[in-house]
């Protein structure tokens, strides 16, 4: 089997993670080879990166200096991990990948996202990943739910961008809906705002079709 490579997007508190976990044991129990992964992060360098990232510290943090975080942070990402595994055959599932850079630095800042694009395109030398599944909430909804599960942890916030307001998580909601509307044979939309177990079961859907392809 070749492998596939499935991504995963939504604000925070979309239920991401959850999501995605759920879809690794069913993925798993059917024995099908999978690897769970995160941006920014998913190697040891660029979980160094995913700190400077996410420290809400780093208030002073430029937006292009964050960009260029990202895709340091993605190459390191598609060199040790996504490219290995894809080429092993290994469905790859990932929680974010280029449109959420698209999504938060530039809907969300409000950086030029030709300049993105053209920038994610040297890093990922055009690697598209085969199904995007965007899990829509409004923002209010999903950042209550970020705030209550990082008050669950002891957290205050879990990083700068839960620090942001309401606002900007409402650009990068919708700034994901238009790039889903624009990519319809990559993107499918599930609303996230019913059960994890309803969300999961249309997400199920979704990944048995693209691997009886
Ligand atoms: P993300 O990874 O997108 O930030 P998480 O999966 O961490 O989101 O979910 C954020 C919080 O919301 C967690 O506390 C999680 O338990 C809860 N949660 C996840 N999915 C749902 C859902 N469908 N309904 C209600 N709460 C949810």
């Amino acid at each position: 089997m070749r492998g596939r490579f499935v991504t995963f997007e939504g604000i925070e508190g979309s239920g991401k993670s959850t999501q995605i976990s759920l879809l690794q044991s069913y993925l798993a129990g059917k024995g099908i080879p999978v690897v769970l992964t995160r941006e920014p992060g998913g190697t040891p360098i660029g979980d160094q990166i995913r700190r400077i990232l996410l420290d809400p510290a780093n208030k002073a943090l430029d937006p292009l200096a964050e960009l260029l975080l990202y895709g340091a942070s993605r190459a390191q990402h598609l060199r040790e991990v996504i490219r290995p595994a894809l080429a092993s055959g290994t469905v790859v599932l990932c929680d974010r990948f280029s449109d959420a850079t698209l999504a938060y630095q530039g809907f969300g800042r409000g950086l030029a996202t030709g300049g993105i694009e053209e920038l994610d395109r040297i890093v990922t030398a055009g690697l598209r990943p085969d199904l995007t599944v965007l899990i829509d909430i409004d923002a209010r909804t999903g950042l209550g739910r970020a705030r209550g599960r990082n008050a669950d942890q002891g957290l205050h916030a879990e990083s700068r961008f839960e620090d942001e307001d309401i606002a900007f998580h409402t650009r990068v909601r919708d700034g994901y809906l238009l790039l889903a509307e624009k990519d319809r044979d990559r993107y499918r939309i599930v609303n996230g705002d019913r059960t994890p177990e309803k969300i999961q079961a249309d997400i199920r859907n979704l990944v048995d079709r693209l691997l009886a392809d």
